[in-house]
């Protein structure tokens, strides 16, 4: 198998038996297509006499949920399985392992986490995961602090920024997230009941000026290597553990926009609960569940890449009395208007989110709809003044 072409389910199998130290030689393999994503193709393999199994991740020439009319990049392939790579290097528990890159089929064959649920549909189950916030507040110190100025060799980081030149990708968050929602664009799902509210949205100066500011730091600030679309779809989740995966459209960018990804994801499903939890008292109770974890995923990341930047950092400046207070507070502030930005765009963008759009209730829908509307812009109009997460906590306990 040489040029590129989709595999089919048999090619796969095949495909997967070539795989080093894998699979028992002659074995009966079995496959599935299971991608449920917009973009690339997903083959569950497994060998059913031993029980042990591997996940292929071919990304394909053109957006799947749009069609072939969308062309995209085969490099994404690359970018995703080096991101894997080196955030495996650095949190070893927290990603698949990735056995294998295939650049001329622009495939990834990866560890299966199929023991995992995706955090979306757990959230929308109602579980809790009290171990979450302490994983990915530590995914998110030791990936960004050590990716950054601040955590690696200067000259070398100019090389993981062109390394991590993603062109193609960023071009879709640029538009659907910093662009699409602010005006009347042909990509926008807009509910018909809230349309008010949306072209309310379109009329904003004050809102769209904070929200320019907020892209020309996605277009411009390469402080450490992103994740770039760490959504709740992007996390495996079961009670003991928490995998990261699909940085495809990883790149060099502002700190706070993964977390606000992480922040934005959490914040959808809180504006939703009064669709999904059954009386007053457990919607109360779960929306503070959503907000404490918002706090402590905020309190280990501060405190992790603080104490990695004492211990590690070497740059003389950066030890200048005052600046890693300020560093903070940067990323804190990027993390509000990048928590907002990513909220809005989930209600009437492209590409919505379950957590709202499975719910039957129109009433409960709408609500859903206003709230994250509300905690998105409050958050995006407060960003460049923010000074604690609890005025984060307060945007969005105000908004219901
Ligand atoms: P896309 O980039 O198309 O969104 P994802 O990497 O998010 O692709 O994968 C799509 C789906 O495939 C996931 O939601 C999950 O159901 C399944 N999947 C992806 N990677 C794995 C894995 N390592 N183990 C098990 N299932 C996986
Ligand atoms: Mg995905
Ligand atoms: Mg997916
Ligand atoms: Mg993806």
């Amino acid at each position: 198998m040489s040029s590129y072409h989709a595999l089919s389910e048999a090619e796969a199998v095949e495909y997967a038996r070539g795989i080093p130290n894998l699979f028992t030689p002659g074995s009966e393999l079995t496959s599935r297509e299971i991608g449920d994503g917009n973009l690339n193709l997903v083959f569950h393999i497994t060998e059913p006499s031993t029980g042990k199994s591997v996940i292929l991740k071919q990304a394909l020439p053109y957006a799947k949920v749009v069609g072939e009319s969308w062309p995209l990049t085969l490099d994404r392939a690359r970018i995703e399985s080096e991101a894997l790579m080196i955030q495996e290097s650095l949190c070893p528990d927290l990603v698949p392992h990735v056995f294998v890159y295939d650049k001329e089929l622009a495939l990834t064959g990866m560890e299966d986490l199929s023991d995992h649920i995706i955090m979306r549909r757990g959230l929308m189950e109602g579980n809790r995961y009290p171990l979450f916030a302490g994983h990915i507040g530590r995914f998110l110190a030791h990936t960004m602090f050590f990716t950054s100025d601040l955590g690696m060799n200067q000259q070398e980081k100019k090389l993981r920024v062109k390394q991590f030149i993603n062109p193609e990708l960023c071009k879709i968050t640029e538009e659907l997230i910093f662009d699409d929602p602010y005006r009347d664009a042909d990509t926008n799902d807009i509910p018909p009941a809230i349309r008010d509210a949306v072209e309310a949205l379109w009329n904003d100066n004050e809102l769209k000026l904070e929200v320019a500011i907020l892209r020309t730091g996605f277009l411009t600030k390469a402080q450490a290597l992103l994740h770039g679309d760490l959504h709740t779809g992007s996390i495996f989740i079961k009670p003991d553990s928490t995998k990261v995966i699909d940085p495809e459209f990883a790149y060099y960018g502002p700190i706070g926009f993964d977390i606000g990804a992480v922040f934005a994801n959490l914040l959808l499903n809180f504006a939703a609960q009064e669709g999904w939890s059954k009386d007053a008292a457990s919607r109360e109770d779960y929306r503070s569940y959503l907000l404490g974890t918002i706090r402590e995923v905020w309190e280990t990341f501060e405190r992790e890449f603080r104490s990695l930047w004492n211990e590690h950092g070497t740059d003389r400046m950066f030890q200048t009395p005052g600046y890693q207070d300020w560093y903070m507070q940067q990323v804190l502030r990027d993390t509000f208007g990048y928590t907002g930005s990513k909220t809005v765009r989930r209600v009437h963008g492209l590409a919505q989110v379950a957590d709202i759009n499975k719910l039957e209730d129109a009433a409960a829908k709408e609500r859903a709809q206003r709230i994250a509307l509300q905690i998105g812009t409050g958050l995006i109009k407060y960003h460049r003044q923010a000074n604690s997460i609890d005025e984060l906590l307060d945007i969005a306990v105000k908004a219901v």
